[in-house]
């Protein structure tokens, strides 16, 4: 099919594209990378009157550590957020993440603020911004302001983004130094959307995980923290046991919907193992640290 008629605008400035955007809110849907919003177009899931393009608009891409964060231009490519040197050294688990999303093809034009917009639970980008507590800045031409990531997200497919706002950047804490991460999923294939992810990051001290992060996707309409999880984990050595309990923990702490295809005890299941496995990783990766 092909997508209904509609007008494109498409700015060359941040201002500018705030501006067209506050002129009809409602009637104006934006364009990233496309690769989610096109098909859903073609599908005629999603029609507008207006989209507003920020393919072109200047200044929305790129990322910088600024202080104690990594700030991620919301135009940021996955494969720019997956490969770049500085993303791997000041938040390796977003890095790791990216390598999960799609195919190559995908992540070249997909977005990072497109992924966080989407803001559907099972994508590799809101599981790793919930576990950091990382924060959105959403743009309008009545100003700035930051949420959370555990605020943005408020349903899946579901945002706490204003009609006449635009996502412009996200900001994920830099790691501390020695800390361990994981990310882990389960898809049906490689390049598949994931059924399940889990994204970890231990702080460590004289061994001991002093604070412990841990979120699940796919599991109910958000991205999660487990708290319960994260107190199992502080204040004790990570080991292979370790993890093995904390997955089992992490299955009895969740209350994912039945579906036809993915029953409840099957997805509980399956965040038992992500859980495990992301953790195992985080093991290794204090092994490469010592
Ligand atoms: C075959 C295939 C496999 C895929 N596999 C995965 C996967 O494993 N994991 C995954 O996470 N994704 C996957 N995707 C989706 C892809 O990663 C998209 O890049 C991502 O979901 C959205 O990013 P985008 O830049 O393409 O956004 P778009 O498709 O352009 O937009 C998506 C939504 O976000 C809104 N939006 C975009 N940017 C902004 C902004 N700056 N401010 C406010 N609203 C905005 C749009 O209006 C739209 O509603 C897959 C896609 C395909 C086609």
């Amino acid at each position: 099919m092909k997508p209904a008629q509609f007008q494109l605008l498409q700015p060359t400035t941040r201002a500018e594209a705030l501006a067209v955007l506050a002129e009809q809110p409602d009637e104006t849907v934006i364009l990233a990378g496309g690769q989610s919003l096109v098909p859903l177009m073609n599908m005629r899931f999603v029609t507008a009157e207006r989209i507003l393009d920020l393919n072109r608009v200047s200044g929305l891409g790129g990322v910088e550590v600024r202080g104690d964060r990594l700030v991620v231009g919301a135009m940021t490519r996955h494969r720019e957020a997956e490969l770049s040197p500085v993303v791997l050294d000041a938040c390796p688990l977003l890095a790791h993440a990216e390598r999960h999303v799609g195919y190559v093809s995908i992540r070249n034009r997909g977005t990072v603020g497109g992924t966080i917009a989407h803001a559907d639970t099972v994508a590799q980008v809101p599981c790793v911004a919930v576990a950091l507590d990382a924060r959105i800045v959403l743009e309008s031409v009545r100003g700035r302001r930051e949420l959370a990531a555990g605020d943005f997200f408020v349903g899946n497919l579901m945002n706490a983004r204003e009609p006449d706002e635009a996502v412009t950047e996200v900001h994920f804490p830099v790691r501390p130094v020695g800390s361990l991460f994981g990310f882990a999923e389960f898809a049906r294939k490689v390049g598949d959307f994931p059924l399940v992810t889990a994204a970890v990051r231990l702080e460590q001290g004289a061994g001991l995980s002093r604070s412990a992060r841990i979120a699940v996707g796919g599991a109910g309409p958000t991205p999660v923290r487990l708290a319960e999880c994260e107190s199992a984990l502080e204040g004790r050595e990570l080991t292979g046991a370790l993890a093995e309990e904390v997955g089992r923990l992490a299955a009895e702490s969740v209350s994912p919907a039945d579906s036809p295809f993915v029953s409840t005890d099957y997805r509980r299941n399956l965040v038992r193992v992500v859980v495990r496995r992301a953790l195992e990783q985080a093991l290794d990766c204090g092994e490469e640290l010592r």
